[in-house]
């Protein structure tokens, strides 16, 4: 509390960052420090961390190999707007990992989505995006239009009401189908207009929708009949498994994103794309004036950023990680749908990898419009406060709970009994 006053004369709302607000505790929650899958509060309680910075420390908060990596290269310089030894290693261990040859940097997952969408514009010479309803790519324009009822009943996509500031109708070059519905991804690709869908290949930001079979497949085969690019987003479905999502099932993306975790929470994205897919971006770029392509930043591809990377995918994001990861997750998982049976509620759980989501509908959302029908913000609310009033902190805005290689057994445990106690609570 204190903390918190102090800090109100200098931030906006009292935070370094509006949306530090948007806990669910009445003033916020200041960090002592955060270790492994716990995370010390400045009062010295110690809670099982489950949000684990929304992914972002998914491999453990300032795992060892990562802080050491760290504290070397900040003795060697944080950036040159050069290339330094480890970015070759760095790009051929990317290869490895995702399946595609190359790569670039961006500081976060919204910048590498955002120069990705300038490149697909560029190479297709067509101006026009497709995203699914519900999505949420980080802060890209392009992406924040929503499927909302028209005035004949029909839907019609329209920009998020939410933003601030927001100038020119973003549903003029985005268009907006529900995920899951290929015939509507037909329709929408059918006059060859858009150049990139730009989608996770689990929606995991409108609590968690997964593919329906062959819906990835299907996606695929339309954007390659159309000329349109694949841009997949595998900044949370790193939770799969090594490789992410699609590689894991066979999908092919044109281009790949991935942010937060892959550098351990070091502010550093990654996108990757075809070969046939440079040569296209190599061709647009020559045949471009010279000056500011509007791609990248001063500190894209810094020193610090690029041996961040290193220690994670040579340490951090490797197969024996994620056996614990995932192991431990699906007994979050047997537990949670233990707890929903025991209190007879009507509500569900949807995995990928280290992910579990809890929702507050009976069978898991098929779209975006049931996910979002499933939210309830205040039940919601009130359970992570609970939880968080008794050492365990669970992803704000929706019910994520994350399991890193840190996360111990007792860390699952104490959750489910907690939860357990809440739901009691609850329902009686
Ligand atoms: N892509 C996905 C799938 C995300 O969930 C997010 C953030 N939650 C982003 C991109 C953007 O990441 P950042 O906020 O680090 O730019």
């Amino acid at each position: 509390m204190a903390l918190g006053q102090r800090s109100v004369a200098h931030y906006l709302y009292g935070v370094p960052m509006h949306w530090m607000r948007d806990w669910s505790t009445p003033s916020p929650l200041f960090v002592a420090h955060a270790v492994g899958a716990s995370l010390t509060c400045a009062d010295g309680h110690v809670h099982a961390d489950f949000c684990l910075a929304d992914t972002a420390a998914m491999f453990g908060h300032s795992p060892p190999a990562l802080a050491q990596a760290i504290a070397a290269q900040a003795q060697r310089g944080l950036g040159a707007m050069l290339p330094g030894e480890d970015a070759p290693v760095v790009g051929e261990l990317l290869s490895r990992c995702f399946g595609l040859p190359l790569w670039q940097l961006a500081l976060s997952a919204s910048d590498a989505n955002r120069f990705c969408l300038r490149w697909a514009r560029a190479v297709t010479g067509r101006s026009r995006v497709l995203v699914f309803d519900g999505c949420y790519h980080g802060t890209v324009d392009e992406t924040f239009v929503d499927l909302v009822p028209g005035d004949a009943g029909a839907m019609q996509a329209q920009t998020r009401a939410s933003l601030l500031g927001q100038s020119g109708d973003l549903a003029a070059s985005t268009r907006v189908v529900e995920f899951n519905d290929l015939p509507a991804v037909e329709a929408a690709l059918a006059d060859r207009s858009v150049a990139c869908v730009l989608a996770e290949p689990v929606m995991t930001n409108v609590g968690m929708v997964l593919p329906q079979s062959g819906f990835l497949e299907g996606l695929r085969a339309l954007c390659t009949a159309t000329g349109t690019l694949l841009l997949i987003d595998e900044t949370h479905t790193l939770s799969s498994g090594y490789g992410g999502y699609a590689r894991g099932h066979g999908i092919a993306a044109d281009f790949l994103v991935v942010g937060k975790a892959i550098a351990g929470g070091v502010p550093c994205a990654v996108y990757g794309f075809t070969a046939e897919l440079g040569e296209r971006m190599r061709t647009a770029k020559e045949a471009a004036n010279a000056g500011h392509s509007g791609i990248g930043t001063t500190l894209s591809g810094n020193l610090l950023g690029i041996a961040a990377l290193r220690a994670t995918l040579e340490q951090l994001a490797v197969p024996q990680a994620y056996e614990h990861m995932l192991t431990l997750s699906a007994r979050l998982d047997a537990g949670l749908q233990g707890l929903i049976a025991a209190h007879r509620l009507p509500w569900s759980v949807s995995r990928v990898g280290a992910r579990s989501e809890l929702q507050f509908c009976a069978q898991p959302p098929r779209n975006g419009r049931e996910a979002r029908a499933a939210m309830d913000a205040e039940l919601e609310s009130r359970i992570h406060l609970f939880l968080l009033n008794r050492g365990v902190l669970a992803t704000p805005f929706h019910n994520m709970l994350l399991c890193s290689p840190s996360t111990r057994e007792a860390d699952v445990e104490l959750l489910l009994g907690v939860l357990d106690q809440c739901l009691e609570q609850l329902v009686g």
